[in-house]
């Protein structure tokens, strides 16, 4: 079976003092959670080092430059976020694909570098409104989860998260049955690339998971979790849908 991981993607939003809020959410991820799922969150990059000091609820980052260091002004490299405590960095997020034209090779370039800096890539994949109305979601997602997926990758060092861009932010979702459908299609491809590894590499869903509709979500089978953006920003929120489990 597959540990379940519910990891939270804070996105441009916390200061300094949002380390309240972490320390809540940390509390709340006790041994009875843990004996369950893995927890995960991704504050802002600046804010990294300052919440892993927090031994019991891992950090990561939101993104990664490939290279490990040099001239590549305002970006961060995966082993910087190694260096002051980060597990995990999200790669190819919609909204880097989006907003810096991320291709899917620069997103496998950058899971190699958070494997290099032994980090976990949590790579991100999925279809937009006319996409998904084109009847393409399929075909779209599977093509974006070869491209962007190394062939080292392994149930170890990779976490892949389907998060329609269309269910980001808008307190939509695709239905129960069109996210199965979506998550049985990702693990037939793990699963003919990987073998018997690609059963066991987590598929999250991201995309306006709340409380109220997480125990529906997370219950459907090859789904291996939540990447939460919004609704990871409040403890209450946050363990909320953790505790669907
Ligand atoms: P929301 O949960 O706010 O819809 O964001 C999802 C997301 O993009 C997580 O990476």
């Amino acid at each position: 079976t597959v540990r379940p991981l519910v990891a939270g993607n804070w996105k441009m939003n916390g200061t300094k003092e949002s380390y309240e809020e972490f320390a809540k959410i940390a509390a709340g991820y006790d041994a009875a959670l843990a004996e369950k799922i893995d927890m995960l969150v991704c504050p802002p990059a600046v804010l990294l080092a300052q919440f892993a000091e927090v031994e019991n609820l891992p950090v990561g980052a939101q993104n990664c430059h490939a290279a490990a260091s040099g001239a590549h002004t305002g970006d961060i490299s995966a082993e910087m976020v190694a260096n002051v405590g980060g597990k995990y960095v999200i790669v190819g997020h919609s909204e880097r694909r989006e907003g810096y034209g991320e291709t899917d090779a620069d997103v496998a370039a950058k899971a190699e570098a958070a494997w290099r800096a032994g980090l976990v890539a949590i790579v991100c994949i999925g279809e937009s409104l006319e996409q998904r109305e084109a009847g393409e979601t399929i075909a779209v997602v599977t093509e974006q989860i070869t491209k962007s997926l190394p062939d080292a990758t392994t149930s170890a060092n990779t976490v892949v998260a389907y998060e329609p861009i269309w269910a980001i932010g808008t307190g939509k979702t695709p239905t129960a049955d069109d996210v199965a459908e979506v998550h049985a299609a990702l693990r037939k491809s793990l699963v003919e690339r990987f073998g018997e590894d690609g059963e066991k590499i987590r598929l999250l869903y991201g995309g306006s998971v709340k409380p109220t509709n997480a125990s529906e979500l997370l219950a459907l089978p090859n789904v291996n979790g939540a990447l939460v953006g919004g609704a990871s920003l409040k403890a209450a929120d946050f363990l909320g849908i953790a505790e669907a489990y």
